[in-house]
């Protein structure tokens, strides 16, 4: 039970089964008819594998039951064959097909231990759990069983009565018996909504309070410098955006406001988020305060700096780079400057903080790329004690919804516009097999006097053979492009050669640039209208997306060739497809949560939050705006969960995130 994460009867009663075997949707086999689907209840009868000869591997199973035999095939899932045995009680759902009898092609299948096929005619409705080596789903069945007669009687429901009038939930008793035992089908949704809405609320509980203590206990660095401004102006080459400006407006508030700023920026790929940011770093240099500007990776840190350097130079604000691939002695120096507060900007990856590098007074932390900047992190840099602001930034625009769940605690700033002049980007996914045809379009554009991106991915940062892969391409276009300057760019040059080449990119000297994902930030080429990513497959399709955003900029119509490598995974055609139909960033994080699950997003590994049982941030998104709204409601009425019933919602908060009370602060 530990395994499953089951450590007290609490844990028990809310463990939720995976699926429900409904008797009364049970057919037996000589009743299928071929189009419906169906659940089928029987012995196996008999296994094997075959190999056809277009190189497909088929598992097959003959399924038994009173009234005859269905044959079961799953594609390409050879392990099957050491999970399931002649004689094991089996049951399967899927669309029933005619091929030469009736049968199921990949159906979703449960084995049941054999005493449990007593229990499916027990109830009409019969759970079944996810379960573990050494604990069968009967056991687990009768132990809930139990411990609903024993406990289910003393279980105190926390939400409050005009809640669950409001929000039309059930009340927790029910809830957990039918999540378990439900007299009909139509009562499993019910108690689950019931039970995710009531995580989803101690979750936004728990933000909220977090945020009330931080803006208690915390008074914030002043920021009184105005002459910011008239500086800004003067070094920005264009005009802000309105959604730009409304950003830079409501940080600056935060700034001066005497409470720690936590915000988050959220906007797409290319919004101008870098800029905003910048505009914070000068308000705060103004006033006399440092800045640790904060990346995920090295290389993506180098790009902002190569990014602000010039700007911050031009209005005599010292800025520098510290990364732990400098040598001791750069890096010691940099520690000193910062700790003398000789440099006021200091752009770094995330061991910034973790490392004990000293500010003589920090006042602002700029964060790109919150997704790998999880809560443990931001409690790291509040614990600094200086209380810096804290501005984060995100590449990945991620659905409102799921911004609330994940960033609950941060006050939220969005650009919603791109500045003028961005053109669409046509986008085609394609395969090895056109590699000529891409070459030749490209030659046609690089004779137009445009230039083009070729993108190669690196797994690692460190992974050399990338590199080698990437020098591979740079020499074989080099060949195939004789009248054209080929350019190589990668993680393992040193900044000052990447620097360069970068620039006579910019410059137009360079026609075609190889790069590893280093260009993911930072170039700004009008005049490059091709992307080329080789091995598409590998890439997620945020990072895709990032890296279409460098194209596009300028006045011509510009191209993203998509290249396939080897075979596809049907998630990895998912992407791609959903590269080729939608440009919006938005879209596409809906859609990559959609094909990967928020999982990646979730993991409380990243974050630091603990793990959902019942809630889906996908399929329950809708209940996070209702129990976001309750959660304020009660924190408007009862601040500190004092009264009798807040208490009730602290206990359940403390049971159902153990651990996360400390980390959020909440005593
Ligand atoms: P992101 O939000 O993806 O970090 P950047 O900050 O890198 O976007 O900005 C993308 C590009 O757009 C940069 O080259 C930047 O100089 C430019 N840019 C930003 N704001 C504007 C604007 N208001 N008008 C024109 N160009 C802008
Ligand atoms: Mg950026």
């Amino acid at each position: 039970m530990a395994k499953l994460g089951i450590a007290t009867v609490w844990d028990l009663l809310t463990y939720p089964p995976r699926r429900y075997l409904d008797r009364s949707l049970v057919k037996s086999i000589a009743s299928l008819k071929p189009g419906e689907t169906a659940t089928v209840f029987g012995r196996i009868a008999d296994t094997g594998l075959v190999r056809t000869r277009r190189g497909f591997v088929i598992f097959n199973l003959m399924l038994q039951d009173e009234s005859g035999y269905l044959r079961c095939l799953w594609f390409n899932q050879p392990y099957l064959k050491d999970r399931f045995h002649p004689g094991q009680m089996l049951v399967v759902n899927g669309l029933v097909r005619w091929d030469r009898g009736r049968c199921l092609i990949n159906p979703e299948y449960q084995v049941l231990e054999s005493q449990e096929a007593e229990l499916v005619h027990l109830g009409r409705i019969v759970p079944l759990y996810p379960s573990t080596a050494g604990l069968s789903n009967r056991q687990l069945r009768t132990v809930i069983k139990s411990a609903l007669d024993l406990y289910s009687a003393q279980l105190v429901d926390p939400l409050p009565p005009d809640i669950i009038a409001r929000q039309k939930l059930v009340d927790l008793r029910t809830a957990v018996r039918n999540l378990h035992f439900p007299q009909e089908a139509s009562q499993v949704p019910q108690a689950r909504r019931r039970l995710a809405f009531e995580e989803l609320m101690g979750l936004q509980l728990l933000m909220g309070l977090s945020r009330r203590q931080r803006r208690q206990t915390a008074s914030g660095h002043i920021f009184g410098d105005r002459a910011w401004r008239q500086k800004f102006d003067s070094i920005l080459p264009f005009s802000l955006t309105a959604a730009q400006m409304r950003a830079v407006a409501e940080i600056e508030s935060d700034l001066e406001s005497g409470q720690p700023m936590y915000r988050l920026l959220q906007g797409d790929v290319g919004s101008g988020k870098t800029v905003v940011a910048l505009s914070a770093l000068l308000k705060a240099a103004g006033s006399g305060f440092q800045t640790a500007v904060m990346a995920p990776t090295e290389i993506l840190a180098e790009q902002h700096f190569l990014t602000l350097q010039p700007w911050l130079e031009r209005l005599g604000i010292s800025c520098s780079l510290l990364l732990s691939r400098m040598d001791a002695r750069q890096r010691r120096r940099v520690r000193e400057d910062l700790r003398q507060g000789s440099i006021m900007v200091a752009i770094g990856t995330h061991a910034l903080i973790q490392e004990d590098t000293e500010f003589r007074c920090l006042g602002l932390a700029v964060i790109d790329e919150q997704h790998r900047f999880g809560v443990k992190q931001r409690a790291a840099l509040l614990a600094k004690g200086s209380r810096p602001h804290i501005l984060v930034m995100t590449a990945t625009p991620i659905p409102r919804t799921l911004a609330m769940t994940l960033y609950g605690d941060l006050d939220i700033s969005v650009i919603d516009e791109l500045p003028p002049g961005r053109l669409p980007v046509t986008t085609r996914w394609t395969t090895e097999a056109n590699r000529a045809k891409m070459l030749d379009f490209v030659g046609r554009q690089v004779a137009q006097g445009r230039q083009a991106f070729f993108v190669c991915p690196v797994i690692e940062e460190s992974e050399k053979q990338d590199i080698k892969a990437a020098v591979k391409l740079h020499h074989k276009l080099q060949s195939g492009f004789p009248g054209y300057r080929v350019g190589l760019i990668h993680g393992r040059m040193k900044l000052e050669e990447r620097r360069r080449t970068m620039d006579e990119f910019r410059r137009g000297w360079i026609q075609i640039l190889v790069a590893t994902t280093v260009i993911e930030v930072g170039i700004d080429v009008p005049n490059a209208t091709v992307m080329v990513v080789e091995q598409a497959e590998r890439f997620g399709l945020s990072q895709l997306h990032q890296l279409r955003g460098r194209i596009g900029r300028g006045s011509h119509r510009s191209y993203c060739i998509l290249m396939a490598g080897g075979s596809l995974t049907p998630e990895a055609r998912a992407r791609l497809e959903a590269m080729q139909v939608s440009q919006d960033g938005f879209r596409i994080a809906e859609r990559d949560l959609e094909i990967r699950g928020p999982g990646e997003l979730w993991g409380s590994r990243q974050h630091g939050l603990p793990e959902l049982r019942l809630a889906n941030l996908i399929s329950d998104a809708s209940l996070i705006p209702p129990a976001k709204e309750e959660a304020a409601r009660i924190l408007e009425r009862d601040p500190e969960l004092a009264s009798a019933e807040g208490r009730e919602l602290k206990q359940f908060i403390k049971r159902r995130f153990p651990g996360a009370g400390d980390l959020m602060g909440v005593g």
